[in-house]
């Protein structure tokens, strides 16, 4: 590719070509990116999923900690974690920039080639979008459509008083990769971290801060637990357990018991916190990005769903049960209750 250029020389068609380039013809694309429109043949018998998602410099992510390969990445695999947890199967991504004038050329390609690996990782195909110029920072927007059959698909809305409440993976290691990156090698406030140069620190950070960089959406375990019927509810956890189960609470009118020695927390977690005074359980109950599932499900399939969490290579772990009182209460080991400091990431606040 010709380096040589820069944005204004290229022109929005130009880009647009040179995006287009790197995207390979699939099945289900009948006409892609270059005609007014894209054209889809979705799989007969199936449903339509449509989600959409916007990225903003300097609130979703700082170009000074996100490379742009990563960010290609994230700005994909957040969508199709929506699509993950709906138990669908991802297949179409439309990606719309609004680009400050002065963002180098390469920014873009490393970018286009983080997207696009993501895309390859779960067969979604780049069918179209729009880039324009912007005097505010970039903006990344990106809409995602899945299918599955209408039977399968799992909503926030159908969980049942007496059932599990669930989690893919491990709480809390973005939102202490935040931390990290926020409060640079100073220790942040009230949270004392295990040195990052002594014992493999290092690692243990990159670690953590490479699940808010890079996360994984959890497509398979999704697909597997709306094909085996297994779970009632399910949502993605992007603003902390608490909110996100909230969510599900409310849409099937319930309430929720959380129980926190259960949260499911990560070796490099639990090391970089063991010098804390105070546990930082609000990272693992409120804190952002996880992009693990939250489901629900009757405790009768306990067992199907640890095996067939583990045919997907992800640990599920039983955190907690649906009442039919309304509300979402944390407790302790001993059935104490835990005082809430908040509850999860809010834009608007
Ligand atoms: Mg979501």
């Amino acid at each position: 590719m010709d380096n040589s250029q820069n944005l204004s020389t290229l022109g929005e068609f130009g880009l647009i070509s040179r995006i287009a380039a790197g995207v390979s013809t699939a099945d289900g694309v009948v006409t892609g990116i270059g005609d007014d429109a894209a054209v889809t043949a979705f799989t007969p018998g199936m449903q339509l999923l449509t989600s959409t998602d916007m990225l903003l410099e300097d609130v979703h992510f700082r170009r000074a900690w996100h490379d742009p390969y990563r960010l290609g990445r994230k700005s994909l695999a957040v969508s199709i974690s929506d699509i993950a947890a709906m138990g669908a199967i991802p297949r179409w991504a439309l990606l719309s920039l609004a680009i400050p004038g002065d963002l180098p050329l390469d920014f873009i390609d490393d970018f286009t080639k983080g997207f696009l690996s993501m895309a390859a990782e779960h067969g979604v195909t780049l069918i179209g979008g729009d880039t324009c110029s912007s005097r505010a920072g970039l903006v990344l927007s990106v809409t995602i459509m899945g299918e599955q059959l209408p039977d399968l698909i799992l909503r926030r809305s159908g969980a049942q008083s007496g059932d599990e409440i669930w989690v893919t993976g491990t709480l809390g290691d973005a939102a202490l990769g935040l931390k990290l990156l926020d409060f640079g090698s100073a220790q942040p406030p009230g949270l004392a971290l295990a040195p990052s140069c002594s014992l493999g620190g290092a690692e243990w950070h990159e670690h953590l801060i490479s699940r808010l960089l890079d996360p994984a959406p959890r497509v398979i375990a999704g697909l597997a637990l709306a094909e085996s019927g297994l779970a009632s509810s399910m949502i993605d956890i992007s603003d902390g357990i608490l909110a996100d189960f909230g969510h599900i609470a409310e849409q099937s009118g319930v309430g929720g018991c959380i129980r926190l020695q259960d949260l499911p927390l990560s070796a490099e977690f639990l090391r970089s916190t063991e010098m804390s005074d105070e546990f930082p359980y609000q990272l693992p109950l409120s804190g952002g990005e996880d992009y693990e599932l939250c489901f629900t499900a009757s405790p009768l399939n306990r067992e199907k769903i640890i095996e067939c969490m583990k045919k997907c290579g992800v640990e599920a772990t039983p955190v907690g049960i649906v009442t039919s009182l309304p509300g979402v209460a944390v407790i302790h080991a001993d059935g104490s209750p835990h005082a809430l400091q908040n509850k999860g990431f809010n834009h608007f606040k």
